[in-house]
């Protein structure tokens, strides 16, 4: 690994949450996330989330931040946690109160506890008049989940993600999980973070969409990840706006880039280019011994 040292207790200071949603389709993930993007509850800011990235920071009234991960399915989550990146800190699991527990709830729930996530339900669409979200508690209940209503340690929040309903509530439980993970970061170190989405584009060419879990990111740092890497040459947010650099829990495009790494790869910033060179070329050695390996099995 490199650059992993520990940061010293009094570098650190709190950083957002960062946050996946999770649930069966169309349960409601994307209206969830639709909605919170949409109405983004900082003053003067409100639609002002343009671009897909992947991954979007809010602001809540409170002043307090949220991430969160914008990717489709949970795929993401997985594969990320396949390649060792632990970018989740919550997982809010989204459930239709006008349907079951289905399959895909029940996996969702069980990568979040296998990953050791906490979980914050959402109980989705009770604006149906076939909403029945005690009937959903009572299935999480018969799972071992008991709600925080219902006197368990598991908080839920009814919401409906197309009208809004109780969105800001799912957020404030979000932010109170969050607060007893006393998530902190160094921001004056080099940054370290996950790949969230990259892709080859026909005029910017390679764009990938990173994640700072450590450190600032600038323009003009040499970016490793995976058997990739290159000098970050612009960076741009979630409302396309270009910045010069992004802490901890913040995501960005980056461009310059020579090649497009794989979502769940995590990424170091190096000192030279020969230095990011040489480690991508054993990399892609060891990956061609391996695929020998494989091929002979
Ligand atoms: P996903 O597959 O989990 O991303 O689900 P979507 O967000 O695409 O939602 C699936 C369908 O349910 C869409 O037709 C949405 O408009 C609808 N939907 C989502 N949330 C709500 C809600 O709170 N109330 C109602 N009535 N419909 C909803």
């Amino acid at each position: 690994a490199v650059n992993e040292e520990e940061d010293d207790e009094e570098d650190l200071v709190p950083r957002a949450p960062i946050v996946t949603v999770m649930g069966h389709v169309d349960h409601g993930k994307t209206s969830l996330l639709d909605y919170i993007r949409k109405t983004n509850v900082i003053a003067g800011e409100a639609g002002g989330i343009t671009q897909h990235i992947g991954a979007y920071n809010v602001t809540l009234e409170s002043g307090r931040h949220i991430t969160f991960l914008d990717t489709p399915g949970h795929e993401a989550f997985t594969a990320m946690r396949a390649r060792g990146a632990q970018v989740t800190d919550i997982a809010i699991i989204i459930i239709a109160a006008d349907d079951d527990i289905m399959p895909q709830t029940k996996e969702a729930i069980n990568h979040a506890m296998a990953a050791g996530v906490p979980i914050v339900f959402a109980i989705n669409k009770v604006d149906k008049p076939a909403a029945n979200p005690d009937k959903i508690k009572e299935g999480l209940a018969a799972m071992n989940f008991l709600v925080e209503d219902w006197g368990g340690k598991y908080q839920s929040q009814d919401i409906s993600a197309k009208k809004g309903i109780g969105v800001e509530e799912l957020l404030e439980k979000v932010l109170l999980e969050a607060e007893m993970l006393d998530l902190k970061a160094n921001p004056n170190r080099k940054a370290t973070g996950s790949i969230i989405e990259s892709s080859l584009d026909k005029g910017r060419g390679y764009v990938a969409t990173v994640l700072v879990s450590n450190g600032t990111l600038h323009v003009g740092d040499i970016v490793l990840a995976g058997t990739n890497y290159g000098r970050v040459k612009a960076m741009f947010n979630e409302r396309n706006q270009r910045v010069k650099e992004i802490g901890p829990a913040q995501a960005a495009t980056i461009l310059g880039l020579n090649g497009a790494p794989t979502a769940g790869d995590t990424f170091h910033v190096m000192d030279t280019e020969q230095e990011a060179r040489e480690i991508t070329n054993k990399r892609e050695q060891l990956q061609r011994e391996q695929g020998l390996r494989t091929q002979k099995i």
